[in-house]
């Protein structure tokens, strides 16, 4: 069998090859290599993509986090509530900007913040709240609006993970994951399910006012050229990344078909073992299965990787340590609550190969390996 992946990038490639490789020669032969007519034209894509009003393109996820913190104007030591479960660029950001990171436990199913979590942190220094789209589906935005509503605050979207999931309003509305807050941000890293051939990532946003300010923070404050309006930093998409995604923009509902197959199939085998639990859904949001998590129940998660390992399977543990525990953020972030479900995540996650070029025999191979392990 051939080797096995967490993610195929090469085998996705290959199927767009001359798409993929013409935008290329294009951006070569024009050597607009920054700010390029293919920036233009992916950030119109992505804006009806996602029915986003203004699109603000930047060189990667965690840029797109700080620019969004930075447009809304806080001062320091404001709070921002943040799910202590997910990758550290979400808190990272905050406290780089004198903020403080005020970290919240998860719903032991969706592994996403929830509102009455988010409600017990709130303080009279709370400006902002940071829902994270773990894995590949929204967060429970309805009520997350609502709080930040009653509060008076800021919503900012970390999308990286479920770019394309679609949520469904109690009025039947939908609204795709990452423009429901004041501020979405993704990220376009290789391995994401919008991945381009590098960094990049990408700020929305409904709101003309903060549009034109994200705009002008991504471009050092930049009003018109040499005029400096605000503080800002320096984060581009290269014209190279932007003409891939354009591209692979056209197959993001494809491939987010061809993950969520993959992770049904993973379901139907999985669900009969007890000491495993399958991701479970968020029913007002559709999954684009980022990752393909399992709950390793009886402490038996490290063995399991260790078994798939000995048989060439690789797996991941997202995320290993929570961000309250880690020695950077101890210090600085408060903590509300015991913070116990995601401690336990960190201990019982393990996230298995999914991508879009997933065949049915390697899965079998897996699924296989996992009875295995279990029927010693
Ligand atoms: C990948 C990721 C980011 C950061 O994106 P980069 O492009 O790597 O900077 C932020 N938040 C989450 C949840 C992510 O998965």
């Amino acid at each position: 069998m051939e080797k096995i992946h967490m993610v195929d990038l090469k085998g996705q490639y290959l199927k767009i090859k001359s798409e993929i490789d013409a935008e290329i020669k294009r951006c070569i032969d024009t050597t607009a290599f920054i700010n390029g007519p293919q920036v233009d034209e992916f950030k119109s894509g992505l804006s009806a993509y996602l029915d986003a009003k203004h699109i603000i393109t930047c060189a990667n996820g965690t840029d797109a986090l700080q620019l969004a913190l930075m447009a809304l104007e806080l001062s320091q030591g404001d709070e921002v509530i943040v799910p202590s479960f997910t990758y550290v660029a979400t808190t990272e950001v905050i406290a780089l900007l004198g903020l403080t990171p005020v970290m919240v436990d998860v719903d032991p199913d969706t592994f996403n913040i929830t509102a009455e979590l988010i409600k017990s942190a709130i303080t009279s220094k709370t400006k902002v709240i940071v829902p994270v789209h773990l894995f590949g589906q929204s967060a429970n935005m309805e009520e997350i609006m609502a709080i930040a509503k009653e509060y008076d605050l800021y919503v900012i979207e970390d999308n990286a993970q479920a770019i394309g999931a679609t949520y469904t309003f109690s009025d039947g509305t939908q609204q795709k994951a990452g423009t429901i807050g004041h501020i979405g941000c993704t990220s376009f890293f290789p391995s994401k399910n919008l991945g381009c051939y590098g960094d990049g990532g990408a700020i929305s946003t409904n709101n003309d006012e903060l549009g034109a300010k994200l705009q002008m923070m991504a471009n050092h404050g930049q009003e018109r050229k040499y005029v400096h309006k605000y503080i800002g930093i320096n984060s581009r998409l290269d014209t190279l990344q932007a003409g891939i995604l354009k591209v692979k923009l056209k197959y993001l509902d494809q491939y987010s078909a061809a993950r969520s197959a993959v992770a049904s199939y993973y379901d139907n085998s999985l669900a009969e073992i007890a000491e495993i639990q399958i991701p479970q859904r968020n029913p007002q949001s559709t999954h684009v299965f980022h990752q393909y998590t399992i709950l390793v129940k009886n402490n038996k998660r490290d063995d399991l990787k260790k078994f798939l390992e000995a048989k060439n399977i690789p797996s991941m543990i997202y995320y290993p340590i929570p961000l309250n525990q880690q020695a950077a953020f101890k210090m600085i972030s408060k903590v509300v609550g015991d913070l116990s479900v995601s401690s336990n995540l960190c201990a019982s996650v393990l996230s298995l190969p999914i991508h879009t070029e997933m065949e049915t025999k390697t899965q079998d191979y897996i699924i296989q390996t996992i009875k295995e392990f279990y029927a010693q």
